[in-house]
């Protein structure tokens, strides 16, 4: 077989370790999955309702417009239903937009460490990859001005940054967008945009009418508690939506998921209270950083990366014997720390105790 050569040097996403796999492996009764940034209250009972009450039978395809939920969405964001496409979850959506501008003549800029998908879609289309190392957790803007040249097709922009949590500011945000040449596409990832609190965020959905060249993306799969159906969406002008939707599968976005979303747009009140709490368990984490003199970055998501001094992968490891699943930092570019979604308190409680107690024995 002839394959991409590139393909040849890849491997498949690691996922964050099943809870099954893992309950099986060190015989234990209780795991508790910390690893995924998926929200730990579940999510909106409108939706189990929604779901319950589906007529539509499994042996229809789904809608490949997502009528109900295109209308639902645009309404809510106030954008034209023709601003927006779908993805089977935002991943589908980068692997689209890839496909649509990569090859092995264009060039793509992104901020490293990031979200990986970037990376691993471009070396699939055979692009040329241009990685500006982040500053203190914090994209380099200026630098990732100064690696565009007359190849680059997109630059990827993960605002809150995953594995970070750190986000750009609106006024570099937009200093950066003037700069960047119209023919460029900036996709700006905001898979944690409900959990953001800071005061000088941007409204992005507004930067997407002002910029032509910017698409948005975010996601069912964090706040609103819907990873396994697999629904995220870009925003963007009508000329990108156009451009973009011959490379999307026909049927992408399943016929759950688009009423799942659809009901669940529709309970802001559970994503307040989801954000609200959020917040404050990340205030358990920080009170723990704080008397263990562990650094981290301030976080705009459901998750924190501690720097904790001692190889990621055996912190975590110790963590899965004391039942809790978090990622290694070592595989996300950051190799003494971990990742650790924000649970409920009690979560947050004993994944902290078991890490203080790790940390004890050091
Ligand atoms: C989780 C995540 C995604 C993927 O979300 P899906 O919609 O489930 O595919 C995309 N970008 C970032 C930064 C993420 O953290």
């Amino acid at each position: 077989m002839r394959w991409k050569e590139q393909l040849l040097t890849l491997t498949p996403y690691q996922p964050g370790k099943s809870i099954e796999a893992v309950k099986k492996q060190y015989k234990l009764d209780q795991i508790v999955k910390l690893a995924s940034n998926e929200n730990p209250f579940g999510c909106s009972e409108q939706v189990m309702t929604a779901l319950q009450s589906n007529q539509t039978g499994l042996a229809i395809y789904p809608d490949g417009y997502a009528t109900t939920l295109r209308e639902t969405l645009s309404s809510f964001l106030q954008v034209d239903e023709e601003e927006l496409i779908f993805g089977n979850g935002s991943d589908n959506l980068i692997q689209i937009i890839s496909r649509a501008l990569l090859h092995p003549n264009a060039s793509t800029v992104m901020a490293t460490p990031s979200f990986s998908q970037y990376k691993h879609n471009a070396v699939i289309e055979g692009a040329i990859i241009k990685e500006v190392p982040l500053i203190n957790g914090d994209h380099n803007l200026e630098a990732m001005l100064a690696a565009i040249d007359e190849q680059t097709n997109v630059i990827w922009l993960c605002s809150p940054n995953n594995p970070t949590g750190t986000y750009i500011p609106e006024s570099k945000l937009i200093a950066f967008l003037d700069k960047v040449p119209s023919d460029i596409l900036v996709v700006l990832d905001e898979a944690y945009y409900e959990y953001v609190v800071a005061d000088d965020y941007y409204d992005s959905v507004k930067l997407a009418s002002k910029y032509e060249n910017l698409i948005v993306l975010r996601t069912f799969s964090k706040i609103y508690g819907l990873a396994a159906l697999r629904i995220g969406y870009g925003v963007a002008n009508r000329s990108i939506i156009k451009a973009l939707e011959p490379a999307r599968e026909p049927f992408n976005v399943n016929s759950l998921g688009q009423l799942a979303a659809s009901a669940a747009i529709k309970d802001q009140n559970f994503i307040n209270i989801c954000k609200e709490k959020n917040r404050q368990g990340l205030e358990q984490f920080y009170e723990f950083c704080r008397q263990y003199q562990l650094d981290f970055y301030p976080t705009q998501t459901n998750f924190i990366l501690i720097d904790c001094k001692i190889d990621g992968n055996q912190v975590f490891q110790s963590l899965l014997e004391r039942g809790y699943i978090v990622r290694s930092g070592k595989a996300l570019g950051f190799p003494t720390a971990v990742r650790i979604t924000v649970g409920s308190f009690e979560q947050n409680e004993g994944v902290l105790k078991a890490l203080g107690e790790f940390l004890a024995q050091k």
